[in-house]
């Protein structure tokens, strides 16, 4: 059933934001609603169908230029389209923002010809992409990724290994960060991005293994073992990589995982005022009892600040005013709130809210998905202490607003 968006939202959203926003309630209510069960039973397979359904709608292409076949939607669009798939899916909705995220970077990073050649077929879904930073002993620190690449004739050979990339399984290219540098040079010049097709010798994706929750999605392993690529592969310029990651992590990441945890956020409040409202006590339901009504209050709350903080900061991205910080904090926020209604959630379904058929210990264990990628929240929280202290070097957003292409963009402060 398509819902009507919250008065908190309408500075946020267009009649053409309003259309997105019926047309993802339809697609969930038709088509997700009826999977998710499956879905849930079969943590080892792969969503594939919920993507291709995705693609045919041209979700993938929300935030492409119509030059390249995209919707040329902007930020906000792409917000709804991930809130509203999250309520009922969250797996379905990491899917989507997984891919957009790297879409951004061909986008912004790509050449006239690398432009050409992938954007169209991204924005159709024909071609989803991901993005591979994170490594298996490295984690989250870039600095001191290990994966290298070198020099061959006229162009680069790559060898190492990615952990816990989104959309692993999916993607026919990745856009991956590797190392171009000896040790000791700065990360922001030792780092290059590379596009690097799926079907490239050397490259293996390890096999599917099923994790806690977002069942349908996967955050699997690359392995590169001298994968030979061109020149012409070269994703920015030879030592940009860290811009490449920096930047559409700050411009998608951040905004697409607090509209993750939003659509989960959404779904946990709705499904516990459901269940206080029908559940018998006394003469009348659990909904009744001052105190209970008192965390659902709470809940609501935060669910509200939460939603406005990721429309907020994308609007901001779309008016073309700088926003890292508002990004960075919806996603950090985003998770905070969800998490702690989530204990209040949990604790008011008590002990039904652990039963395994249960929609609820869904939420419970997709909402972890959350908090690493795009940045932890120690990340967050330690880039919104430098916007405290006016430390901020690179404002992404900033940039976004004044260059269409940066294809050799300058990235030192301004
Ligand atoms: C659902 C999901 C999707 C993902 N998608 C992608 C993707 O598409 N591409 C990709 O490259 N990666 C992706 N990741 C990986 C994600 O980016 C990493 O998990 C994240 O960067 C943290 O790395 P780690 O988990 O190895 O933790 P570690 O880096 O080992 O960190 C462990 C803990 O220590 C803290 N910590 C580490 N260093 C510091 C420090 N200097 N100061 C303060 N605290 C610190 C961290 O915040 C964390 O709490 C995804 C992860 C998940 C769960």
């Amino acid at each position: 059933m398509p819902t009507t968006p919250p008065p908190e939202l309408a500075p946020y959203l267009t009649p053409d934001h309003h259309r997105l926003w019926h047309e993802a309630d339809a697609f969930t209510a038709e088509y997700l609603a009826p999977r998710v069960r499956t879905m849930e039973a079969a943590p080892y397979k792969v969503e594939r169908k919920a993507a291709q359904l995705m693609a045919e709608r041209g979700w993938f292409g929300v935030t492409i230029p119509t030059q390249y076949g995209g919707m040329a939607a902007g930020h906000v669009a792409k917000t709804v389209l991930i809130h509203r798939t999250g309520v009922v899916s969250a797996a379905v909705a990491a899917i989507l923002q997984a891919s957009l995220i790297p879409n951004g970077a061909v986008q912004h990073w790509g050449t006239a010809e690398q432009k050409a050649q992938w954007l169209p077929q991204a924005a159709a879904g024909k071609v989803l992409l991901s993005i591979a930073v994170t490594e298996p002993k490295r984690g989250g620190h870039i600095g001191g990724i290990e994966t290298t690449a070198d020099r061959d004739g006229d162009g680069w050979v790559i060898t190492g290994s990615k952990a816990h990339i989104g959309n692993s399984h999916l993607a026919g290219l990745h856009v991956v960060i590797a190392r171009t540098a000896p040790p000791g040079v700065s990360a922001s010049q030792a780092l290059t991005a590379f596009l690097v097709e799926h079907d490239r010798k050397g490259l293996t994706v390890r096999p599917h293994r099923p994790g806690l929750g977002l069942h349908g999605f996967t955050v699997g392993r690359l392995d590169l073992d001298r994968v030979r690529i061109p020149a012409a592969n070269v994703l920015g310029d030879v030592g940009q990589g860290l811009f490449v990651a920096q930047s559409a992590s700050i411009l998608y990441g951040r905004a697409n995982l607090a509209a993750v945890s939003l659509g989960i956020h959404e779904a946990l409040v709705e499904m516990t005022a459901r269940w206080l409202s029908h559940r018998e006590r006394y003469d009348g339901q659990l909904s009744d009892l001052p105190v209970l009504r008192d965390r659902l209050g709470g809940m609501q709350n935060r669910l509200q600040l939460a939603r406005n903080a990721a429309y907020q900061a994308v609007h901001l991205l779309d008016l073309g005013v700088p926003c890292d910080a508002q990004l960075i904090g919806a996603k950090n926020a985003g998770h905070e709130l969800a998490a702690d209604s989530m204990r209040d959630a949990m604790e008011l379904h008590s002990a039904y809210g652990l039963d395994g058929d249960y929609s609820l210990q869904r939420l419970y264990r997709d909402l972890p998905y959350g908090y690493a990628p795009a940045g932890t929240g120690e990340f967050q929280r330690i880039h919104l202490a430098k916007t405290a202290l006016g430390e901020m070097d690179i404002e992404w957003s900033q940039r976004l607003a004044a260059e269409l292409s940066w294809t050799s963009p300058d990235p030192t402060p301004a």
